[in-house]
């Protein structure tokens, strides 16, 4: 039972249903009190005053947070942070088993201390789904998806026991098992609420509260859910333990960019277009940082999945969250999907009375600013080969794509020459099968031509639209249609089918189209992220030779919303990202540079020329099938019961107890160093002196270049680690999967075959320059592995940086993309500008990230990493976003000093930071340490 106190007498009842009333807390009140003018906020903001009113106890939520809050001006500068805390908690298995590691370890170092470890203890409801792990093995088989479950049962089994201990160990803590779902769709289709409630006293009444669903996630498209009105984003693992051990989520007020919508889609168009239209649009208006809030008649005539699809892209357009308000729309979804008739009457009775029912109409809203999008312009659109904002009219794509082929590495382009662009060469392949190994398809010999963009991984996959039955519907549509017309996809193409809930499957079963899918071998190969998160699986090994051989680039086609370099497959440099049906028509089509406006994408049963718009289904067509995919009695039988309907799951056995027992012969989990030797006193803000550059980096370095999340190669400090304890090559598994071994994944950090180091000009992957004058054997100056030099560095003491360009850290929310950062040593990281998560990572692991100013950079300041490196101005009375001075003195002893940004941006980042993190800080408060951080009198 929570205990709430109603510091601004707000509380007011309003009806249930059959004459029942409960408790809320009235935002209308609060503008008839005269605090501030709630009506004309944007409805994001007003969701997150809602917590901010509710949690106002006078220590952790302040009155003065509510009074800010509530008179948010839309062009105010923003210097405010505002304590917001949710209501729940979703992660998935690569960033929430960490998580559950690191709340093992602060056990155990309670346990050790002498504490109760049961201190340690999730406040509010966690829900973890098992989704990131399958990967796609098998496939163009009818039993892909029973072999790679099994698969990866075999692979994740000691990650799958561990997070059955935690089951046991933790008593708001609920896994989803494999094999069901990816986790945003789950999220959208049964674990949102839309609106909760829970026993309470307030003021020391009893009373039955309800509240708006909020929530953050352990991964970036937790924006899914602001499709259905739900406030919440991705945030880093850290920032999620902090939160689920009752600390509120900080962040700088937000300004709010209203988009409004306008017009409706076209024949031919669909949700994924508007999306990645709205990605290319919201990059260029820069609203990193923000939230962003859509609105108008457009916006109103979306049905919710179409929503999410576009919310779900937010981390891609940079804003912290994409929100459509709630509306009649999102009580069809919640009933449609299964929730109870009451759930639904309280859910719009409760948003009624908070005067937040309705899509609002233009000028009712003040914004900060507002755009325009008529949704009748909206065009096919693909978007890559390297960046989801790089849109491409469909038309165009031939035309960009050898533009790119020929375009200098630097400037975005693969450097190919033309004459090469005519080549073909051939590739062929007995038959077999190889799981694991590079696993040629089909059960018969087959042989076929490569060239520069040959399509040869085409996925269905990633919950943007997994969760959309139109464009999934639209995708069976075209392939039925394609297979009428006699035609074929060749074998060299590695397609698949991952669906984000197994609903998919009973819809395409149901309408008769999944039988079209698996005639091209869009065969299903598992519930889960597989290719979108890089799980794309091997390609036959006679295609890796040939692309490597004759350094081809190759092309992916997949329905994802991420398509940096290396993410999709290591050895595919060119991933273009579009709707299902377009990942099928292109998967017809064998190739990349083709205008499918104007060629044929191949040839029918007569030897016809089929084009596109021969098999495009129109939108009577999608629409009449669409009603076949919402049932509820599908959705509520669904999901219920995973246990049981999960055999494999049920066979994992849970080890007992409430302290981890660690083993030291494990590869998958390990004690992490963040708490051992741990005191109960923080330490102090000290100057950094004599630092040595690990890596300087150019623009756009993303957390998947700095922890990446796929295969480990033998070669690697990892690999090396894993063969010397006994595990093969074929067992490594993914980084991702390795993220409860601190050993791998700091030996993994910047190990990105593709991240290039202008320390080491020339070279690709891994490496550094190393000035290490004691511990190592190298030469001064050599070029070895960034953790060798790390190494190096730490035996003899000395402090590290690194130095990037523009928008570093961009990508997932990947918390070991700082904690890797921070166990290499390194004290402070200077960019040009960082993506948002990432930063506030690196200060939840005590790691200082400074921003260079205007017009400075690595290149304006000739650094080529033979320099030292001092940070000065910091120490005990450092301030938010204070300038610091950056000293640099040259291998000739030229001494050169500029002014950095610090990028520690709220009082509470100070503290963690003089912690030396989120979670030591919070340790220490849970073990009845006092803070003695600036902010820790505010905040209790
Ligand atoms: S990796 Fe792709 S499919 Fe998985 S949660 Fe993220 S966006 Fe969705």
């Amino acid at each position: 039972m929570s205990k709430a106190l109603d510091l601004f007498g707000t509380v007011r009842a309003f009806d249930l249903e059959n004459g029942h009333q409960a408790a809320f807390y009235a935002l209308p009140q609060l503008e008839k009190s005269g605090v501030g003018p709630v009506s004309r906020l944007p409805v994001s903001i007003r969701l997150v005053l809602e917590s901010v009113l509710r949690n106002c106890d006078g220590k952790r939520v302040l009155e003065q947070n509510v009074r800010e809050l509530a008179n948010w001006k839309p062009t105010a500068p923003r210097k405010e942070e505002i304590p917001f805390v949710v209501a729940r908690i979703v992660l998935q298995d690569f960033t929430g088993l960490p998580l559950l590691v690191d709340l093992a370890a602060m056990r155990s170092a309670l346990a050790r201390l002498g504490r109760n470890p049961k201190l340690i203890e999730p406040l509010v409801p966690v829900d973890l789904v098992v989704d990131h792990s399958v990967q796609v093995d098998y496939y163009g088989t009818p039993d892909a998806l029973s072999q790679n479950l099994e698969l990866e049962f075999k692979r994740n089994r000691e990650r799958y026991e561990f997070l059955k201990w935690g089951m046991q160990a933790f008593e708001t803590f609920k896994v989803v098992p494999p094999g069901i779902g990816i986790v945003h769709q789950v999220n959208l289709e049964y674990l949102a609420k839309g609106v909760l409630s829970c026993p309470s006293t307030i003021n020391h009444q009893p009373a039955t509260l309800f509240c708006p669903d909020t929530l953050v996630g352990t991964d970036s498209h937790t924006t899914m859910i602001n499709g259905l009105g739900i406030v919440g984003w991705g945030v880093g693992g850290i920032e999620a333990e902090a939160g689920m051990l009752g600390q509120p989520v900080y962040f700088l007020t937000p300004d709010v960019v209203g988009v409004h919508l306008t017009g409706a889609l076209r024949e031919g168009v669909t949700a994924t277009d508007v999306a990645l239209t709205v990605t290319q649009m919201l990059r260029k208006a820069k609203v990193v940082g923000k939230f962003v809030e859509f609105f108008g008649p457009g916006a109103a005539a979306l049905p919710v999945v179409d929503r999410a699809t576009i919310a779900n892209m937010a981390p891609e357009y940079g804003a912290t969250m994409g929100l459509f308000p709630i509306d009649e729309e999102c009580v069809n979804f919640l009933r449609a999907t299964g929730r109870s008739e009451e759930h639904c009457r309280i859910y719009e009775n409760y948003y009624r009375a908070q005067e937040l029912f309705g899509i609002p109409k233009k000028g009712e809203i003040d914004y900060s600013t507002e755009l325009e999008l008529d949704l009748a312009t909206v065009v096919p659109s693909v978007a890559g080969p390297k960046r989801p904002q790089d849109r491409i009219e469909l038309p165009n794509l031939k035309r960009e794509f050898l533009a790119a082929l020929t375009k200098p590495l630097n400037e975005s382009g693969f450097g190919r020459a033309a004459e090469e662009l005519s080549k073909s060469f051939s590739v062929s392949a007995t038959a077999g099968f190889q799981p694991g190994g590079g696993s040629p398809k089909p059960t018969s010999p087959w042989e076929g031509q490569i060239r520069h963009g040959s399509v040869l991984i085409a996925a269905i996959t990633s919950c943007t639209n997994t969760s959309n039955p139109s464009v999934m519907l639209a995708a069976g549509l075209l392939a039925k249609k394609a297979v009428e017309r006699g035609l074929q996809v060749n074998p060299l193409v590695k397609a698949s089918l991952a669906p984000g809930s197994r609903v998919v499957t009973d819809y395409l079963n149901q309408t008769g189209l999944q039988k079209y899918l698996d005639q091209l071998g869009f065969n299903l190969v598992g519930y889960g992220c597989t290719t979108c998160i890089g799980n794309s699986g091997p390609l036959p090994a006679p295609v890796d030779d040939a692309i490597v051989k004759y350094n081809l680039v190759a092309a992916s086609v997949l329905s994802g919303n991420r398509n940096f370099e290396a993410r999709v497959h290591q050895s595919i440099k060119a991933n273009f990202l579009m709707s299902p049906p377009l990942v099928v028509a292109f998967a017809l089509a064998g190739r990349v540079d083709i205008d499918l406006s104007r060629e044929p994408i191949g040839k029918g049963k007569g030897g016809e020329d089929v084009y596109l718009k021969d098999l495009w289904p129109t939108l009577r067509e999608v629409r009449d099938l669409v009603h076949a995919a919402l049932k509820p009695e599908v959705f509520r039988q669904l999901y219920r019961d995973f246990a049981g309907l999960n055999p494999k799951w049920n066979e994992i056995p849970a080890k007992p107890g409430n302290v981890y027992q660690w083993q030291a012969s494990s590869t998958y989990i390990q004690e992490p160093p963040f708490f051992q030797d741990f005191g109960l006193e923080p330490g102090e803000i000290h100057e950094i002196k004599g630092a040595r550059a690990l890596g300087i980096f150019g623009d756009s370095v993303t957390t998947d270049h700095i922890s990446p999340a796929g295969s480990i190669k033998k070669t690697s400090p990892a690999g090396k680690y894993l063969i010397e304890r006994g595990v093969a090559a074929e067992d490594f598994n993914s980084y991702g999967s390795r993220r409860g071994n601190d050993r791998v994944m700091t030996r993994g950090t910047f190990a990105n075959v593709r991240i290039k180091n202008l320390m080491a000009p020339g070279t690709e992957g891994g490496v550094t320059r190393c000035f290490a004058s004691k511990g190592c054997e190298c030469a001064p100056g050599d070029t070895v592995s960034i953790y060798d030099a790390s190494m190096a560095y730490q035996r003899e003491g000395t402090p590290l940086v690194v130095i990037a360009g523009q928008e570093y850290g961009t990508g997932s929310s990947r918390d070991w993309a700082a904690k890797g950062t921070a166990l290499l040593g390194v004290k402070a990281v200077v960019a040009q500008s960082f993506e948002r998560i990432h930063r506030s990572n690196l200060v939840g692991m005590g790691v200082l990230p400074l921003q260079f100013k205007e017009g400075t950079n690595a290149q304006t300041l000739k650094l080529d990493g033979t320099e030292t490196f001092d940070v000065l101005g910091l120490g005990q009375d450092l301030k938010p976003q204070q300038d610091l001075s950056l000293r640099l003195t040259r291998a000739n002893g030229q001494v050169e000093t500029v002014l950095v940004t610090c990028r520690i941006d709220t009082p509470i980042e100070i503290d963690y930071y003089q912690h030396g993190g989120i979670l030591p800080c919070v340790l220490r408060q849970l073990a009845g340490a006092q803070s003695t951080g600036p902010g820790a009198t505010a905040r209790g």
